[in-house]
């Protein structure tokens, strides 16, 4: 019915309290009316009683006398007398007398129901309360006096206290209502806080979160479930510029090679055997861009399952000599060699794509990193269960305070003199190698001298224990 949760609590609470006043108005003006008919019927007892020593002086007082004694001691009007003197014998009344002819009619009582000595009856009658009392029981007549008095409706306390009822009811309910308003609007104050810390969070700001420490119980659920999703949206969003700083990184080699290849190529006339060698390097080249990709979008889900599904047994032995010539022609370019040494046959399960683009990345270093005519070297070793692939240079090796490092997003030791050996070099190599390898669950350690080498172990499982380790 109502769209506003304040409005709509307001409301309860306002039909709440008109029901409570209402019936609390009620019960007062209630007890305060028995109260002041039982105050009545104490006061008509009180006078009955008053005037038995009178009778005992003169059984056959008048009632209007007896009307008017009453007045003056008591103060009391109109306060209406009957005094009845019944025959027993004959059932009759023998003699009675009224205050006032007016009030008859008042007096209409069934005497013959009157119990015992001194016992009194109370009766309504119109606007009157009514009391009979047996005064006396000789031998032969019972004496009753009645006394007449006006009831409470017209007293004059409940008519003020109705007035009071109906005046206060409705400043009472417009307080309470002001009070509700206040209270209300106090609860609903940390959802305004939320709404106003959940606008503040924008896309370019999704590291924020609302504090939920201060908030009540009942929307703490809320705020923490958005909070979880603000989670997920950040780790998201952080993937997915991952994923392009990644695939432009790992794009820049093949484009740069099949540019290389082409414009080459290009400079004259070719056979057309030449031109087809071309296109086919083109090709092996385009292709693997294409897997690159593929392979860098599944890792921004970081799904390994999915990933795991790309597994296979490779034989590393072949692997290393397809890279290593893969990579020759960037490695000729800055006149370093590539030395491959002590190849053992190693049979590992991985993603090949990806593995590739680990290898790539740290032997690219290892060429990047050396000075002209040095030589780099690549080779496995057999370690109990694991191989150990091994890649060494002797190019200008990184400091102790950076080798913690330089497996971090964009983290480039010395930065001047890194810019000079690859003007390129974005400081994500090493962050893909690493990210990579821990998919594959293979450890990497890197041994380093400046002014003498770098030296990268990767550690790989034999293919047995590594499908042991993804099985389980
Ligand atoms: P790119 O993103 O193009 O690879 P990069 O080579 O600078 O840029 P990483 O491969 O992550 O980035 O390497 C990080 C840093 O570690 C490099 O800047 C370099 O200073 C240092 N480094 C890595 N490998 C070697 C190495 N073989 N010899 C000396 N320094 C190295
Ligand atoms: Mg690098």
């Amino acid at each position: 019915m109502f769209k506003s949760l304040k409005i709509k609590l307001l409301f309860f609470f306002l039909i709440t309290n008109i029901l409570v006043l209402s019936g609390f108005g009620i019960f007062i003006y209630m007890t305060a009316k028995k109260g002041v008919s039982d105050s009545l019927d104490t006061m008509l007892k009180i006078i009955s009683i008053d005037v038995i020593p009178d009778f005992k002086e003169d059984k056959h007082l008048d009632a209007k006398g007896v009307a008017d004694e009453l007045y003056e001691e008591f103060g009391l009007a109109p306060l209406h007398v009957k005094i009845i003197h019944y025959d027993k014998i004959n059932g009759t009344v023998e003699q009675e007398s009224v205050s006032s002819a007016a009030y008859e009619g008042l007096f209409d009582i069934p005497l013959n129901e009157m119990g015992h000595l001194h016992s009194i009856y109370y009766f309504d009658k119109d606007l009157y309360r009514v009391s009979s009392m047996l005064l006396f029981d000789d031998d032969g007549t019972k004496v009753f006096f009645q006394l007449g008095m006006l009831k409470d409706v017209d007293s004059p306390y409940l008519k003020d206290l109705a007035i009071s009822l109906l005046i206060a009811n409705p400043v009472i309910l417009i307080i309470f209502l002001f009070i509700a308003n206040t209270l209300v609007n106090r609860t609903l104050q940390p959802v305004k806080d939320v709404i106003r810390s959940v606008n503040s969070i924008s896309a370019n700001k999704l590291c924020k979160r609302i504090d939920a420490k201060s908030i009540p119980t009942e929307i703490k659920e809320l705020v923490e479930t958005f909070n979880r999703l603000l989670d997920n949206l950040e780790e998201s969003f952080k993937r997915i510029s991952s994923f392009s700083s990644d695939a432009s990184h790992e794009l820049k080699t093949p484009l740069t090679v099949i540019r290389g290849e082409v414009e080459v190529c290009l400079r004259q006339e070719r056979s057309p055997q030449e031109y087809r060698n071309v296109l086919e390097d083109v090709l092996v080249e385009a292709l693997r861009v294409q897997e690159t990709i593929d392979q860098l979008f599944l890792l921004t889900k970081k799904d390994t399952a999915e990933l795991g599904k790309n597994f296979t047994e490779l034989y590393l032995d072949e692997l290393i000599p397809d890279i290593v010539s893969q990579i020759s022609r960037f490695a000729s370019r800055r006149s370093v060699r590539i030395n491959i040494k002590n190849i053992i046959p190693a049979t590992i399960y991985a993603n090949e794509t990806l593995l590739r683009i680990a290898i790539e990345n740290i032997l690219r270093n290892a060429i990047i990193y050396s000075a002209q005519g040095a030589e780099v070297e690549i080779g496995i070793i057999d370690s109990d269960n694991e191989y150990l692939l091994v890649i060494e240079d002797h190019g200008c090796g990184i400091t102790q305070e950076d080798l913690p490092f330089v497996f971090d997003r964009f983290y480039r030791a010395d930065k001047a003199r890194s810019r000079k050996a690859s003007e390129s070099g974005t400081g994500l190599g090493l962050a893909i190698v690493k990210m990579i390898l821990d998919i594959h669950r293979y450890g990497i350690e890197l041994q380093s001298t400046p002014g003498a080498g770098t030296k990268a172990i990767i550690k790989i499982p034999k293919s047995d224990e590594q499908k042991l380790i993804f099985d389980s």
